[in-house]
């Protein structure tokens, strides 16, 4: 079995390290699959899903990859990250990086958006006295071989304080086997990357 026991225990060591019970993080084989299936989990097909214009190139992939709408929206004058006094009540999910490891506080504005939190670059920043990753409705986080830890070269983790959440991508992530014909996808991360991902050494 190529996924097993030490995806398992980098998942629960990551929700350790964050803040949250064990079943709170799901692992994947990158961080462009952990925004994807974040984007497919949030419902975002034919929604306007928005971004900012200055990041990593996988999330206007993966919005096009989700049938969704892309909105680009202008960084901070002062900031690398996301301006998110841009974001009118024409988005229905906003992606939100936080680029160079500059974390930022987002607050919910005009209605309540879906948020993905894009910690791929921000793995260990904190926002007030909590870990980055917890703000929205998902935080996702890359391994990719430049990032804060890597898994190998590849990998990616989901994180969401809702559990139940979280189990259904882990069963959409066991794709072979099923007794169901429910259509799912090997977007799954090896013993092998887990072993190397570790954040306590
Ligand atoms: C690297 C990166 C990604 C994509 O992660 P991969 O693991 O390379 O697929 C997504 N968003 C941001 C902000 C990144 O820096």
């Amino acid at each position: 079995m190529a996924q097993g026991k030490a995806v398992e225990a980098f998942e629960e060591e990551l929700c350790d390290f964050l803040g949250l019970p064990n079943g709170c993080a799901v692992a994947v084989s990158s961080g462009t699959a952990a925004l994807y299936i974040s984007l497919l989990f949030l419902g975002a097909k034919d929604k306007n899903v928005a971004f900012p214009t200055y990041t990593c190139s996988a999330l206007r992939n993966i919005t096009t990859f989700a049938s969704a709408n892309s909105l680009l929206v202008d960084s901070q004058i002062s900031s690398p990250n996301i301006d998110l006094e841009l974001i009118d009540k024409n988005v229905d999910i906003a992606i939100v990086p936080n680029m160079f490891g500059i974390p930022q506080i987002i607050n919910r504005i005009n209605k309540p958006i879906k948020i993905i939190e894009d910690c791929a670059q921000s793995l260990g920043a904190k926002v007030k006295s909590s870990n980055v990753g917890l703000q929205g409705d998902i935080g996702v986080f890359s391994f990719y071989a430049t990032k804060l830890i890597t898994s190998g070269g590849q990998g990616g983790m989901i994180v969401s304080k809702d559990s139940s959440l979280i189990q259904e991508i882990k069963d959409y992530r066991l794709f072979d086997r099923r007794n169901d014909s429910k259509i799912r996808f090997n977007f799954q991360m090896t013993d092998l990357q887990a072993a190397i991902g570790p954040i306590y050494c």
